[in-house]
């Protein structure tokens, strides 16, 4: 049975470079980057190479990339400094945010009695940011967590546009760009952020690192504390392999941009059209969606909820209900819940998320084995 992967918003199978390029650090790099002898030297060398080629693809300088071991570990890092030294006392996020922000979020306003605020979001998936002006109008040191592109349902942010919102309130902003990072460019010193996070497993690169860019002058303290890597902010030895994939994948992102977000739009919009075709009654949640990530709402009773998922993985297709964290739960997704209504949070809806290894006969399969449904 061929076996055919539609939840390239989860993660993505690695690119055959990518792995030559670890296996190549692996073999013949294994040196401790803060050795001062030859070894060191050489794996410290890749160290930087990779910061200076991610630095590049996103236009910031090098010293504003921090690696990580997640995204998940980055946000948690800059939202806990934020509040602990650079003397946040609100965050405005919003509740279609990831675990990885509203989790912290919560813990911050348990621990240390933050005041937060969610900013309203419009029956199409978008942040309202008439709301957001109206948040920011109270005059608190405030930081701003919303992300670029909704992992869910693919709705995205104008980052530009709501920096300046927060930088014409003097507030920190923070975006979670986890989904778009590699998918689409950045200037970063051009767009008023002063934090983004990502993770190399969403864009063809290994999982277990991620990096956070923080804008010069964005004074945070340490997040674990030893030894001097990352300039002291984030102690432990270098996973250098990842480090470098990661450079890699990022790297061959952009370097095809162009033609994968072509191709992967196309395969959505084929997708789009056979599900309208074959089930009239279906609706698409969330508008003006990035051109990966499509979920839908199927005309289906919700008896079928619980076991659309497991039926199509019997068949081999892997797609999801939400985030990955939440496919194999009954619970309604945190994210549909802000935007459907109540009778309709309990049907199935289907994310499906593509990628630039997914052909037309993969679309074919998934509605074949929804119409057996
Ligand atoms: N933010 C978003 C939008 C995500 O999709 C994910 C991954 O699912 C994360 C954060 C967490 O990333 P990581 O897997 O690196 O912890």
């Amino acid at each position: 049975m061929k076996k055919i992967y539609l939840d390239n918003a989860a993660t993505t199978p690695l690119r055959e470079e990518v792995i030559t390029e670890m296996m190549l650090v692996l073999q013949n790099d294994f040196g401790n980057p803060s050795s001062t002898h030859s070894f060191g030297r050489g794996a410290k060398n890749i160290m930087e190479t990779s910061r200076k080629s991610i630095a590049k693809l996103l236009g910031c300088a090098a010293q504003e990339i921090i690696f990580t071991s997640s995204a998940t570990e980055a946000t948690n890092w800059i939202l806990k400094s934020a509040v602990k030294d650079l003397n946040i006392q609100r965050i405005i996020t919003s509740k279609i945010e990831h675990h990885a922000t509203l989790y912290t979020v919560l813990h911050l306003q348990n621990q240390y009695g933050i005041e937060v605020n969610y900013v309203n979001i419009l029956p199409s998936g978008a942040i309202d940011t008439t709301h957001l002006v109206t948040l920011l109008s109270k005059d608190v040191k405030t930081l701003v967590s919303l992300m670029h592109v909704n992992n869910e349902i693919g709705t995205v942010l104008d980052i530009e546009k709501t920096g300046r919102i927060c930088y014409q309130h003097h507030a920190i902003f923070h975006c979670d760009t986890v989904q778009s990072i590699g998918k689409t460019e950045f200037n970063l010193h051009e767009l008023p952020v002063d934090f983004i996070v990502a993770s190399a497993h969403k864009f063809h690169g290994p999982k277990g690192v991620g990096f956070a860019y923080v804008k010069k002058g964005m004074l945070l303290q340490p997040f674990l504390f030893g030894g001097e890597q990352e300039k002291g902010l984030r102690a432990g030895t270098e996973a250098v392999h990842q480090v470098a994939g990661m450079a890699k994948a990022l790297d061959l992102s952009y370097e095809h941009l162009d033609t994968e977000r072509k191709y992967i739009a196309d395969l959505k919009n084929y997708c789009s059209t056979l599900l309208q075709f074959n089930f009239p009654e279906i609706k698409t949640n969330g508008s003006d969606t990035f051109y990966n990530i499509l979920n839908v709402l199927l005309p289906f009773s919700e008896e079928k909820t619980a076991m659309i998922l497991f039926n199509l993985d019997i068949k081999g297709i892997a797609v999801s209900r939400g985030s990955a964290c939440q496919s194999g739960s009954v619970k309604p997704s945190h994210v549909l819940a802000e935007i459907l209504a109540e009778e309709d949070l309990k049907k199935p809806s289907l994310r499906i998320s593509f990628g630039h290894y997914n052909t037309k006969e993969d679309i074919d399969a998934l509605i074949d084995g929804l119409k057996g449904i």
